[in-house]
């Protein structure tokens, strides 16, 4: 019997004992996850990969390209699942090299996972290869086929495919704690945060916006970039604040040419406290070394001094052309070049500051009601979940200076399943009624 699976290879180096098995595990839940809905059935661990039952022949390729997004998957192979026949396997190993389009030149590349098939590698690619050349009149070349033909023996069956399609690699999400990443609808951060999940990451997204002084333009579009990012199944919520009226009271009573730099205080700051909520163990932003005025090495550490949590840089050695490339292939490109005000170029000074003296920066700080302004952001605080995988939302919302355990409103929401978008849960610190029925219902 010939069955449809996508065969998922990932990259083991560094992988032992418990690690291994977790891993794999994670891989088998994420992948779960991403294909519900889609005509996918069993998924199964075999020695070193994972085979995945495709329900409807039809959506073979469509199933592997979905799963290739998901981090931890080096690559898919949309293959024929056959018994250890070896008239079998000559069929099936013509069905796939027909199946690949036009071709020249081929080349048959066999791998055995157990000894116990009588066949080794070298004989089954001579005697496949053979019976293709026959029946396809295709020629063989080993360095470089149009088409390759995989046979790969593993346990009790032999997988056969032409096609490799190339995943994102990395870990598999819930594998490394979560983050809070500062995303706005920039190139940039979508591009960051996604590096992030890919090395396993949960992330918890901030959006600033420049409401009331601004429209809301940038937060439809941080939705469109979140619903790209929730594919890889990292992306777990994605909280807005308002900020356009703390800008303005900065831009009231501080030095212009500090002003972003002090934005970027205060940004840190409410990121910060909502990571403690979330349980997060570091913050992330989109910032590239020297790509704008307020990314030099004195301006960073300026912004830095204003939180205790590791600030991590997953771009700060990319070129903007590297950043787009990767943002072109994810999808967020377009959605990050539609016009929009980001709140950072509010009241922006002619000339702000490049090389912040720390001091200075401190004392225009210190002239701020910072912790009140914090309170007033917290205040305003919405958000909409996603389906980050084994997230769990906090049940407690800190008002009191930097404690999880002060005075609280509950927030608890039910966590979002898949979807997002219109349909994912949503919240708001406002909302004290519907803080207060979810939190007696959990
Ligand atoms: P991006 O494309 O990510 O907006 P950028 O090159 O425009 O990056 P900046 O505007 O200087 O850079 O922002 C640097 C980083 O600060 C961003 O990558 C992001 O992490 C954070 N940031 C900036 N504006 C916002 C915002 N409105 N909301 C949340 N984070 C922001
Ligand atoms: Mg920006």
């Amino acid at each position: 019997m010939i069955e449809r699976v996508c065969l998922v290879h990932y990259n083991e180096i560094g992988l032992k004992g418990r690690n291994r098995s977790q891993f794999e595990r994670r891989l088998r839940e994420n992948i779960g996850a991403a294909l519900a809905g889609m005509a996918a059935g069993r998924i199964e661990r075999l020695a070193s990969r994972i085979a995945v039952r495709v329900t409807d022949p039809e959506q073979t390729d469509r199933v592997a390209c979905r799963i290739a997004e998901i981090p931890g998957v080096a690559s898919v192979s949309p293959a024929y699942r056959i018994p250890r026949d070896p008239v079998a396997m000559e069929e099936t190993a013509l069905v796939a090299l027909r199946s690949a389009g036009s071709f020249a030149t081929f080349r048959v590349e066999a791998h055995r996972s157990n000894t116990d098939f009588v066949e080794c590698s070298m004989d089954i690619n001579r005697r496949i290869g053979a019976v293709l050349q026959r029946e396809s009149g295709a020629t063989v070349n080993l360095s470089s086929p149009d088409v390759t033909v995989r046979i790969e023996v593993v346990q009790g069956s032999v997988y056969v495919s032409s096609a490799v399609i190339q995943g994102v690699g990395g870990l598999p999400v819930g594998s490394s704690g979560s983050v809070v990443a500062l995303l706005s609808a920039g190139i940039d951060s979508p591009v960051a945060s996604w590096r992030i999940m890919r090395r396993g990451a949960t992330v918890i997204g901030v959006h600033f916006s420049g409401r009331p002084q601004t429209s809301d333009q940038s937060e439809r579009l941080v939705g469109e970039l979140a619903a790209v990012l929730e594919r890889s199944g990292g992306l777990a919520r994605v909280y807005v604040v308002p900020f356009g009226e703390l800008q303005r009271e900065i831009a009231l009573a501080s030095p212009p040419d500090l002003r972003v730099i002090l934005y970027r205080r205060l940004m840190m700051r409410v990121a910060e406290r909502i990571a403690v909520v979330e349980r997060a163990r570091a913050l992330v932003t989109g910032e590239s070394l020297g790509q704008v005025a307020s990314q030099t090495l004195e301006n960073i550490a300026a912004v830095d001094e204003a939180v205790t949590l590791p600030v991590l840089r997953p771009l700060i050695g990319s070129d903007k052309l590297e950043i787009i490339a990767v943002a072109r292939r994810l999808g967020t490109y377009e959605i990050s070049t539609t016009a929009h005000e980001d709140c950072c170029t509010l009241f922006m000074p002619r000339t702000p500051e490049t090389h912040a003296r720390l001091s200075t920066v401190l004392e225009a700080w210190g002239a701020l009601e910072h912790e009140r302004m914090v309170q007033d952001a917290l205040a305003g605080l919405e958000w909409l979940d996603y389906g980050g995988r084994g997230y769990r939302p906090p049940s407690r919302w800190p008002t009191a200076a930097g404690s999880s355990g002060g005075s609280v409103v509950a927030v608890a929401l039910a966590a979002g399943v898949g979807g997002g978008g219109a349909q994912a849960p949503r919240g708001s610190s406002a909302d004290d009624a519907t803080g207060a029925e979810s939190a007696e219902r959990s």
